[in-house]
């Protein structure tokens, strides 16, 4: 029974994106996302892909119209496709508008087809740079021709693909011109993402941080960007590029906050919900899933959590500031 109503916070805003990250582990270490020496949940603590596909399932009967399965990598996570395949009943349904996913692209030859096969049209792949040398040094240990591959697999398997890259001082700065020549030629868009200061990561995050603004500036010397109205249902603002014919997004959680119209919420593999990505206040929703065989009482805690979904976040990276705006890192609620 599809809600009609939906679920509506109180700045009046409908909710109807759920990302869910799958798994918090991952098989790269980025060095602005984790520490190396990060240690994961216990398996016995991760809700089943049951448990998921039950939950992911009550938010869509309550409205929820696109759906992103995350991490960690949510790739690694085992028999993840079991999930995928689950979900997918619920576009054939009409009930979801879009079941998608973000990765980090190392698994993609393997399951690209399958992806396409149970419904998924769009990706997101998180990738920073194509040199493979940055890019190991940036994943930790990431092998780029794996991702190149993947991305491959993905295209012959007719996937539509967007790039993600988070802006990184010093590091992609210089390289996001060829970046965006690279997608554009081949059929992608890429979007810029500001470093957020989630979680301790033993590099500072200060040294790392591009206000997207400034890149803006400097891409403006070589490129003409005109800002487009284009959407799909996520934080970027996009401009068209003239010379390659491409679209550009920008993520600017830091400079400029789109929380005015936020329409999302996050869901950890534990089973916990996370109104905003920059705040700590939390719903547990495994207790209620847990408690009884009904939908009814977790259906009720969705309602109760949407009910406390903050106007916004205040993330700040400077260098008086030396916590992170949340503790938690991206791997566990999800990027
Ligand atoms: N493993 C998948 C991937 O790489 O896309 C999904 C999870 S990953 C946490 C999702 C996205 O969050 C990636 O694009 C990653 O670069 C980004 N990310 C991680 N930590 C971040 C941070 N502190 N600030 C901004 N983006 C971050």
């Amino acid at each position: 029974m599809y809600n009609a109503d939906g679920l509506i916070d109180p700045f009046g805003r409908t909710i109807s994106y759920l990302r869910v990250s799958v798994t918090d582990r991952c098989d790269f270490r980025c060095t602005y996302c984790m520490a190396e020496n990060t240690s994961f949940l216990p398996k016995k603590d991760l809700l089943s892909l049951e448990e998921l596909d039950r939950l992911c399932t009550v938010f869509i009967e309550k409205g929820v119209r696109k759906l992103r399965l995350t991490g960690g990598e949510p790739l690694v996570r085992k028999n993840i496709m079991d999930l995928v395949r689950q979900l997918s009943r619920h576009l054939k349904s009409g009930a979801l508008e879009e079941l998608t996913l973000t990765t980090n692209g190392s698994q993609l030859a393997r399951f690209a087809a399958e992806l396409a096969d149970c419904g998924v049209r769009r990706i997101n792949v998180s990738l920073d740079t194509l040199d493979p040398e940055k890019f190991r040094s940036i994943t930790r240990w990431g092998d780029l021709n794996k991702v190149m591959e993947g991305i491959r697999a993905a295209q012959e398997a007719g996937l539509k693909i967007k790039l993600n890259a988070v802006a990184l001082k010093d590091f992609n700065d210089r390289e996001l011109p060829e970046m965006i020549r690279w997608a554009h030629g081949r059929g992608m868009d890429l979007t810029v993402i500001e470093t957020m200061p989630m979680g301790e990561i033993s590099v500072d995050r200060t040294d790392q941080y591009l206000p997207l603004s400034v890149l803006r500036a400097s891409l403006q010397e070589q490129f003409l960007l005109t800002d487009i109205p284009y959407r799909t249902g996520g934080p970027a603002r996009y401009v068209r590029v003239a010379e390659t014919g491409g679209k550009l997004g920008f993520i600017t959680p830091m400079t400029h906050n789109f929380c005015e119209s936020c329409n999302r919420v996050r869901l950890t593999c534990t089973g916990m919900l996370y109104m905003c990505l920059g705040q700590e206040d939390v719903a547990d929703l495994r207790s209620s899933l847990r408690g009884s065989e009904s939908n009814d009482m977790v259906a009720a805690a969705i309602d109760e959590a949407i009910g406390r979904k903050p106007k916004g976040h205040d993330f700040v990276i400077d260098r008086r500031t030396k916590l992170p705006s949340v503790s938690r890192t991206m791997n566990v609620t999800g990027g």
